[in-house]
């Protein structure tokens, strides 16, 4: 908090930020080969911000034989590990100098509440890339136990290039959870980021040459999914894709994979996530904060926003009018007014679909208990804390991932029938459940299908835990955590011969 600055100082530095807006390859900006641009606009305010190059194939075909010479070199894989880590850490300052910079074009491209930027992207971006740069000169591999006459190892080596395909709900960020492990295990890296915010990926590059991570390792190619991400999607000169999006375009890529050279791939999609509260929960009040925060903090357009709530019909009525007593404390509005929780949606593409969404849940029957109208103002499209009441498992809006700040609350009578409803969506991303009872709190823990259950709390999670999800939301691994170094290694096995008379081992 003591580090927000007022609104008139966010606007200053609005006016004046320095735009990348050209593709970073090779360490250097530049425009797409072909000339083309796409404008990145103020969902605040409707205002074009920039004209963004918009890389094609040929582009990315370039930013890939630049990371794979850098990689080839050796300059960044086989530099020294401490090195490696020297120069992260440098890279974490820089973003701290540039921290109100960076926090404000974050908000101005993607509507997110400054409040947010300042106070959880930025630190966690940096707290993201400073762990996995400190894990750099910490990890051993193995000896096998393999006996005097030989000696087996099993070793951890980058894959090559990786290239990162990442969305719009959080920027910096989620560049932070691919590039921090992928760059610290010694990969040249290309990012295709979100068409609609690119500019703090761009930033985040320069700052990375700035801190010495040589020219060719971390590459920046703004532009749309189909073009530049399906291209670095089929690269044959690409070993690994990590993604994070919706599941339909997360498959696609297990395609690209298939139709071009096997690379590996890592999938973060979906989610519509359950929160469970049982009749013996404690602390409703403290419930319902958890509750309002997991499903309106970003506006809800977060993977892990928990939009259904399953709740015990004994507590349901005291549960829903602390929740919405809650939810009317979210101030929605200007996001560089840093008394605001929720900002701008961050396209009208966006609004649109979260609007239909309203609109079919009070067609479908639900009642809407909060909310539920759209906002346009000053250009910015808004949407207000909704809740919808009365939701049965069958309505749309109790199956589909809305990513918006629109609640669906359902009623259970008893913990199996919660777990049902619970693990009945065809994903699996994270669920919390809320009971003053361990035995049935790790019971219902075990039994929910999701990459992350939280206890009596919402959100707990940080670097040292892996992130990832069951059933269609992910797929080939985790983000965070040791795990997500591993993934961006291959394992190489190397057995050496220590026998005094080789032919004879070889014959025995
Ligand atoms: P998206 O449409 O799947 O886009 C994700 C990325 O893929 C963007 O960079 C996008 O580029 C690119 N892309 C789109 N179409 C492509 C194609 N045909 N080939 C290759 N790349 C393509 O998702 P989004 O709209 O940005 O984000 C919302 C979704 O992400 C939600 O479903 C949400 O649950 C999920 N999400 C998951 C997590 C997680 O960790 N599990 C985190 C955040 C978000 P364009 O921008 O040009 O379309
Ligand atoms: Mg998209």
């Amino acid at each position: 908090m003591s580090d927000l600055l007022t609104q008139d100082e966010y606007e200053a530095i609005a006016r004046d930020l320095t735009l990348p807006t050209t593709a970073f390859v090779n360490g250097r900006f530049s425009a797409a080969k072909g000339g083309k641009t796409f404008e990145t606009v103020n969902p605040a305010t409707g205002a074009t911000i920039a004209e963004i190059a918009a890389c094609e194939a040929e582009d990315v075909d370039l930013a890939v034989t630049k990371a794979r010479e850098a990689f080839e070199q050796g300059v960044w894989s086989r530099m020294h590990p401490v090195e490696r880590k020297h120069a992260l850490i440098r890279l974490v300052k820089l973003i701290k100098r540039n921290r109100y910079e960076l926090a404000v074009m974050e908000s101005v491209e993607s509507g997110k509440p400054i409040h947010d930027c300042a106070t959880i992207d930025l630190p966690e971006t940096q707290h993201c890339l400073e762990w996995h740069a400190e894990a750099t000169d910490k990890l051993y591999d193995q000896v096998t136990p393999s006996g005097d006459d030989a000696l087996g190892l099993v070793v951890r080596e980058p894959m090559g290039v990786v290239g990162c395909v990442v969305p719009w709900n959080f920027p910096l960020m989620m560049v932070a959870w691919k590039i921090g492990p992928a760059l610290a295990a010694g990969n040249s890296v290309v990012v295709k980021p979100a068409e609609q915010t690119s500019m703090t990926a761009l930033r985040l590059a320069e700052l990375a040459l700035e801190a010495g991570i040589p020219a060719g390792v971390l590459n920046v190619v703004p532009g749309m999914g189909e073009t530049a991400g399906q291209a670095l999607g089929r690269h044959p000169g690409v070993d690994m894709i990590s993604f994070t999006g919706s599941t339909e375009v997360g498959r696609m890529f297990l395609k690209y994979s298939a139709e071009s050279n096997l690379k590996k791939i890592v999938l973060e999609c979906g989610g519509k996530n359950p929160c469970v509260v049982l009749d013996d929960a404690e602390n409703l009040d403290a419930v319902a904060e958890h509750v309002a925060y997991s499903v309106f903090w970003n506006m809800g357009q977060n993977c892990s926003s928990n939009s259904r709530l399953i709740v015990h019909k004994k507590i349901k009525d005291e549960l829903l009018s602390k929740v919405l007593a809650k939810a009317r404390d979210w101030r929605t509005g200007y996001p560089l007014d840093p008394s605001n929780n929720l900002g701008a949606i961050v396209s009208r593409e966006q609004f649109d679909k979260i609007v239909h969404y309203i609109d079919l849940g009070k067609k479908e029957g639900a009642l809407v208990a909060l909310g539920g109208e759209p906002i346009e103002n000053g250009g910015g499209l808004y949407i207000a804390p909704t809740v919808f009441d009365g939701v049965t498992p069958e309505m749309t809006i109790a199956r589909d991932e809305i990513f918006g700040p629109v609640l669906s609350v359902m009623t259970v009578g008893s913990v199996d029938e919660a777990v049902d409803l619970a693990n009945d969506t065809q994903y699996g991303l994270q669920a919390s459940v809320f009971t003053s009872n361990v035995k049935r709190a790790h019971r219902v823990a075990r039994a929910i299908q999701a990459g992350t259950v939280t206890v009596n709390c919402y959100g707990e999670g940080d670097m040292t835990t892996p992130f990832g999800g069951y059933k269609l939301s992910g797929f080939g691994g985790r983000d965070n955590s040791l795990m997500a170094h591993d993934q961006y290694c291959e394992t190489k096995t190397i057995w050496i011969d220590l026998s005094d008379d080789p032919v004879d081992q070889a014959v025995d």
